[in-house]
């Protein structure tokens, strides 16, 4: 694994000068190998660059992964949820029930899509959507429920299933950090993106757990919205460029619906292949590296650590825990970092950013426990490769910053 682990697999904000050279434990690191780089080499040597064999192909082994009747890919993961949001004709105005507590593209998506969001609060031990009070928020204009496996750990879905049954609400899943994650509903576990809503959405980006450096999926059972999804994907063209090389006569594409250009490249797929191969271990790897956390970190007071639920079994793409109440987040990131351990600041709400100010968003009851477990919680180092010694090291450090105050 040794000659692995150059800088290639730096995690963006990772430069090769700073940080692992210099004993910085990163937050992050994406596993890169030589089969990707082989992968890369024989797709640019192929002389077809996108939306042929690699991206039909990643397709197929990626649905058949997660159990999915259809897979599409995309060009990243925003565009992954504007695909779904757009594939269920959602009218101007139309309201979509989803977290504020996300990263921002959850709510973008809702936006671009057209549709107005709504934020629901979390439940604050998995940080996420609160299914208790999901029901008080459906409105005659709720059109989708768009939950978030937040930090890869699943969501209710057992609970959002069956009040959105209900209703008749489609329930599009952001699954962007999910690729992995399992959930038990009745009694047999099942891969998240199944999907087990309607429409399930995945990210490729290098802080997944699968990279293809940008990229992402949307998996559904319904042949009718994958079709679409093709569609929308691809400037409502009504034939690819594969099928009119492959096809032994003239082919005249048409463009019936409105669409515009969100394709993955082969190169991004080829990559994507091999890094789904590596999925099962990286998985097994964070829930080993996770399970120790949980061991080790609990015996540091007034350090809560993050829950999971009987039925579910997370990737933990992160690991968020909360800080005791009187330690200030930003002071004590810092002092982590003095110490050689990077982190990063719990999840964000987007209804406190500029960019959604008052009146382009609703909520039903107050958003608190979004606000609360973004001002107390951090996110510390986990990478499928970090060693045992990585992981003392962080548990140390903190240690002695929840014991250093007062
Ligand atoms: C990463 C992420 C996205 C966006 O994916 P991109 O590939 O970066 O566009 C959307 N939702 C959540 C919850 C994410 O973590």
């Amino acid at each position: 694994m040794a000659a692995e682990q150059g800088s290639a697999q730096l995690a963006p904000d990772a430069s090769p000068q700073s940080g692992v050279s210099h004993g910085l434990i990163p937050l992050a690191r994406p596993e890169i190998g030589d089969a990707e780089i082989a992968a890369v080499a024989r797709v640019l040597r192929s002389g077809w660059l996108t939306q042929g064999r690699e991206v039909a192909a990643f397709e197929a082994e990626f649905a058949n992964f997660v159990g999915a009747g259809h897979a599409i890919a995309a060009s990243n993961g925003s565009a992954a949820l504007l695909l779904a949001l757009r594939a269920l004709g959602l009218e101007p105005g139309a309201e979509v029930i989803t977290v504020s507590h996300s990263f921002i593209a959850t709510a973008d998506a809702v936006r671009e899509a057209g549709a107005f969001p709504v934020f629901l609060d979390i439940e604050p031990t998995t940080g996420n959507m609160d299914p208790a009070k999901l029901e008080a928020t459906i409105t005659a204009r709720t059109r989708a429920i768009l939950c978030v496996h937040q930090l890869g750990m699943p969501c209710d879905l057992a609970q959002i299933l069956a009040i959105a049954r209900r209703h008749g609400i489609p329930v599009v899943e952001d699954a962007a950090c999910a690729a992995g994650s399992e959930v038990r509903l009745d009694t047999h576990w099942e891969r998240i993106g199944k999907p087990h809503g309607t429409i399930a959405c995945f990210s490729f980006h290098p802080r997944k757990l699968l990279t293809t450096g940008e990229g992402g999926m949307v998996t559904t059972a319904d042949a009718e919205i994958a079709r679409k999804i093709r569609l929308l994907r691809n400037h409502g063209m009504s034939a690819s460029a594969l099928s009119r090389h492959e096809a032994p006569e003239v082919v005249f594409e048409r463009y019936d619906t409105p669409g515009f250009n969100h394709r993955m490249t082969d190169i991004a797929a080829a990559v994507g292949r091999v890094q789904l191969a590596r999925l099962p271990d990286i998985v097994a790897r964070r829930r080993a590296l996770a399970g120790r956390y949980h061991t080790l970190l609990a015996r540091i007071p007034g350090l809560a650590t993050p829950t999971e639920p009987g039925w579910a079994r997370g990737n933990w793409q992160s690991y968020g825990v909360r800080l005791p109440e009187r330690l200030d987040q930003r002071a004590t990131m810092q002092r982590l970092l003095d110490l050689g351990v990077a982190t990063r600041r719990g999840v964000m709400c987007a209804h406190r950013e500029a960019a959604f100010p008052t009146g382009s968003w609703r909520s039903a009851g107050t958003l608190a426990e979004s606000e609360r477990a973004q001002d107390t919680s951090i996110l510390v180092p986990l990478f499928a490769q970090m060693t045992v010694d990585d992981q003392d090291r962080v548990v140390a450090a903190l240690a002695s910053v929840c014991a250093r105050c007062p």
